[in-house]
């Protein structure tokens, strides 16, 4: 079976998306020891599971695909609505929740997820400490934003999964890959929108999750607490090397490609 992506686009109100995708494969069933968090470290954490899951449940049944494997997913960039992802992820065994950066609208049902699933959650090391650290500044930031924005922040977020901050199980560096099952992704570090900032690259689909680092016919904002203009421009650089066919999936927005984004003058964002 081929790693298949699905988007699903979490809408915290109607002038705000995020783009969340779940990929698809499938596993040895041994390996699948290695990916989860042990039992013994959720138990402490059960209370909160109960209370963030928000509908999202228990975890969904695993189910064998032939004999020995299972039907995997991995989840990039749940930044709310989990019971939405969870529906997405169909009868596969939820192994790894991966973060391109720690801004709240990419983090928001990562919580619920963890605690629901077991599944270790993944993400740059400079922006695992800021999740940790600063969850409620990031918080009180998107929500101040919001309601700069749009004069109100009523509908913004779950308020209950809001107070939860994530906890970062793996903490990942440049050029590293990850493996899950037929699920391959390498990480490119790629600072500017925040210091932590990864686009993940599966160069057997010939795709790349941006995050907010790259978007159609733009990059993210440099302007929050870690973002760097100098820093952004050598990330995108790089991403100049990878093949034009690439498709590039972002944080926001309509998917493109590397060839398109160098027509339109990547160089120049
Ligand atoms: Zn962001
Ligand atoms: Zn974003």
């Amino acid at each position: 079976m081929k790693v298949q992506t699905i988007p699903v686009r979490i809408a915290r109100n109607p002038h705000f998306t995020t783009n969340c995708y779940v990929l698809s494969g499938v596993a040895e069933t041994d390996e699948l020891v290695d990916v989860r968090v042990p039992e013994a470290q959720r138990t402490a954490e059960r209370d909160i599971a109960k209370e963030c899951a928000g509908g999202a449940g228990e975890a969904n049944p695993v189910k064998e695909s032939s004999p020995g494997t299972t039907e995997i997913a991995v989840v990039i960039d749940p930044g709310d609505q989990p019971e939405r992802i969870l529906a997405a992820l169909g009868s596969a065994k939820l192994v790894a929740i991966l973060l391109t950066h720690g801004h709240y609208d990419h983090i928001g049902g990562v919580a619920s997820l963890a605690h629901s699933s077991g599944a270790k959650v993944y993400a740059h090391e400079l922006d695992a400490e800021a999740i940790a650290t600063n969850y409620q500044q990031i918080r009180n930031g998107y929500a101040a934003f919001s309601k700069k924005l749009y004069g109100r922040f009523k509908d913004f977020h779950n308020p209950l999964l809001s107070n939860i901050a994530p906890r970062v199980d793996v903490l990942l560096r440049d050029g590293e890959h990850i493996t899950f099952g037929d699920i391959n992704l390498e990480i490119i570090h790629t600072p500017g929108h925040t210091r932590g900032s990864i686009c993940l690259y599966d160069q057997a689909g010939a795709q790349l999750f941006s995050g907010d680092t790259l978007f159609k016919g733009t990059c993210g904002r440099t302007d929050f607490v870690g973002g760097s203009p100098a820093s952004m421009h050598t990330s995108l650089q790089r991403l100049k090397e990878l093949p034009p066919e690439t498709l590039v999936l972002p944080g926001h927005d309509e998917p493109t490609s590397i060839g398109a984004e160098l027509e339109l003058g990547l160089s120049e964002y």
